[in-house]
């Protein structure tokens, strides 16, 4: 490895425990890149195509699939999602710090497969906590929530996981405050 080639960071955690807040303040800093996932999921109130994701039908989300386009990729509460592999290769040969923000899943596959970076889980204070900010999101219905909610517990109890004798993880951060958490990553970032 060339001693200028940047660093991947994967920042993943349950829906709602805060990630997207950390990630946004993550890409202020110049020397970060950060990934656009594609999904098959409905485009949210305020989200820009190519911008919060790539998004995509079925159809294109497979054929991509097939011609092995993607880093990884998984299923979330029936829709598919995936990171572009290209992005991430050109971002570290330049030196960059690139962010991944994704489910455990996708996280898992990459631990599976070796590839370096910084695993961050941001974790809820409490599944109550979490069902309160969902809430409060606004953006999904009732019977989304429950299900996002049922998926964190599978994902908190994934979290303490180890692949090959190594944790899936590197750090767990409870996100009881969002400036203290970003200080906390900014810290593991760049110590
Ligand atoms: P949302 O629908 O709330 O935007 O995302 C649902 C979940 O999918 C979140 O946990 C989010 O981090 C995750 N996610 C977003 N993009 C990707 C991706 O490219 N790969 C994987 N594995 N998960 C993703």
């Amino acid at each position: 490895m060339n001693a200028s080639r940047g660093k991947l960071v994967v920042i993943s955690g349950p829906s709602g425990a805060g990630k997207t807040s950390v990630c946004r303040a993550l890409k202020q800093h110049p020397d970060v890149e950060f990934s656009v996932s594609a999904t098959t999921r409905a485009m949210r109130a305020g989200e820009r195509d190519g911008i919060d994701y790539h998004f995509l039908s079925r159809e294109d989300f497979q054929r991509r699939l097939g011609e092995n386009q993607f880093l990884e990729w998984a299923t979330y509460n029936g829709n598919l999602y995936g990171t572009p592999r290209w992005p991430m290769d050109q971002a570290l040969a330049r030196g960059k710090t690139f962010l991944v923000e994704i489910e455990v899943n996708g996280t898992r596959q990459l631990r599976e497969r070796g590839i370096e970076g910084l695993y961050v889980f941001i974790a809820p204070p409490s599944i109550d906590e979490l069902r309160r900010r969902l809430l409060n999101r606004g953006s999904n219905d009732i019977a989304e929530i429950e299900q996002r909610v049922r998926i964190a517990e599978d994902e908190l109890a994934a979290a303490r996981e180890t692949v090959s004798g190594r944790p899936l993880y590197d750090v767990t951060l409870e996100n009881r405050d969002l400036d203290e958490t970003i200080a906390r990553v900014r810290s593991l970032l760049w110590p």
